[in-house]
């Protein structure tokens, strides 16, 4: 199939969706996303985009953009979340490849790839809900909330965790609570390093990095919770009860948390990676993207990465094989890699929030691996940050 001239419906203005729109619009596909929301918008907070991501959006021609609005990671250091101390440090500067870490405010990551998106030609409607969607004749054909009917003869669902086009093609689940919740707020910055930071504790942890040159600290503290009894999926955070969780932390951390008076707190959902990717029809085919195929605990950072992944593979394979041949492939690449970097999250929730003796063990094996073989510390994330999905057929 050849993308140019082909008409293409995204539904959802995620980082996955607009990075897609944009690739597509550049090779020539005439793009329309549907997003729910009045208005592009995303949580205040910040997120780190790897270099297995930062590669995607070099590739959709962003690259200086992604330098004005980043902040480029030097390290990231792993600590005893109680005594302050240095677990692990790894420098992302001994290596070129993964120099190329950054930390960015998500509002400035959406408008970029919003204004890149249209600027490549994409159209964008808000306001536009997807109520359903059908599979069953010629083409995939919408039902919007509003009552309307569109026909779309490639249809994308990046429409994130709750994605209609996954429940179309794998069944309604609801997803599940993975036992975790997150508070999140940034707070003024105070001239810290270029680093992000993990400090660690039993059942919690709490990471922050710099964000817009240093002038906001990002926060994201994660405290293990047997349920989340909101009817939403988040909720406006007690502070109090924000405080009590990190009080047997070190200064540093305590006294960010003190300053988080504004922060939101987050159930964390997620679903088992989709069985179903995609369905190639008689004269359309439909296909999941980002979230809406393989949500992630963060505890990785990657959520936002394999999204961008997904869209580079995607638009190569589109671009170069028949539909149907297409579709299998991308299934082929993508979930054997989002499969291993989820099973990788997971072990770093059980990792960080060890306690008792496994943890003295644990820390002592990391600070001797650290000291005795730094680089050995780095290359162990080759597979997940060497890989460049704009290059993969
Ligand atoms: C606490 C936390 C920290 C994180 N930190 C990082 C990090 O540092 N690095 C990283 O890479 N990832 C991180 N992630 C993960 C990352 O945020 C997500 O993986 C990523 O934002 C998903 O993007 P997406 O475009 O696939 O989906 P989404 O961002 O969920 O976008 C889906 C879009 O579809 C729209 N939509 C949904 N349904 C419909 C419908 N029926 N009709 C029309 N529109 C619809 C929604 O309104 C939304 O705009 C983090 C996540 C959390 C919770």
């Amino acid at each position: 199939m050849r993308l140019a001239g082909q008409s293409v419906v995204i539904i959802g203005a995620g980082i996955a969706g607009l990075a897609l729109a944009r690739g597509l619009a550049l090779r020539g596909a005439r793009v329309r996303v549907l997003e729910q929301a009045p208005a592009i918008r995303e949580v205040g907070a910040g997120i780190q985009i790897a270099p297995n991501g930062a590669r995607v959006l070099r590739a959709l021609g962003l690259g200086d953009d992604l330098a004005r609005i980043a902040v480029q990671a030097r390290a990231v250091e792993l600590l005893n979340g109680q005594t302050g101390a240095r677990v692990v440090r790894m420098d992302l500067t001994r290596r070129a490849q993964d120099g190329d870490y950054h930390f960015i405010h998500r509002a400035d990551l959406i408008e970029m790839l919003r204004a890149g998106a249209l600027a490549a030609g994409a159209v964008l409607q808000l306001d536009t809900q997807v109520a359903s969607v059908d599979l069953a004749g010629d083409q995939p054909r919408l039902r919007m909330a509003s009552g309307a009917d569109v026909v779309a003869p490639l249809l994308i669902g990046a429409d994130g965790l709750h994605s209609v086009l996954r429940s179309t093609l794998n069944g309604a689940s609801a997803p599940f609570f993975t036992g975790q919740v997150a508070w999140r707020a940034t707070i003024a910055g105070d001239g810290g390093p270029a680093e992000v930071q993990v400090h660690m504790g039993a059942g919690r942890h709490l990471v922050t990095y710099p964000l817009r040159g240093g002038a906001l600290r990002n926060i994201v503290a994660v405290e293990e919770r047997s349920a989340w009894a909101a009817e939403s999926w988040s909720q406006r955070a007690e502070h109090t009860r924000f405080k009590d969780a990190f009080a047997s932390f070190a200064a540093p951390a305590r006294a960010w948390v003190d300053q988080a008076t504004d922060a939101g707190l987050w159930g964390l959902f997620r679903h088992e990676i989709a069985e179903n990717w995609g369905k190639s029809l008689p004269h359309g085919a439909a296909v999941l993207l980002g979230d809406a195929a393989h949500p992630t605990l963060p505890f990785l950072a990657q959520g936002a990465s394999m999204g961008l992944e997904d869209s580079a593979v995607l638009i190569n394979l589109l671009d170069s094989l028949p539909m149907y041949a297409a579709l299998t492939r991308y299934r082929s690449l993508r979930a054997p890699r989002t499969a291993r970097i989820i099973a990788a999250a997971n072990a770093n929730a059980r990792n960080y929030h060890l306690s008792g003796p496994a943890r003295i063990l644990a820390h002592t094996g990391l600070r001797s691996l650290s000291a005795l073989a730094p680089n050995l510390m780095l290359r162990r994330f080759d597979w997940l940050y060497g890989y460049d999905a704009t290059e993969a057929v």
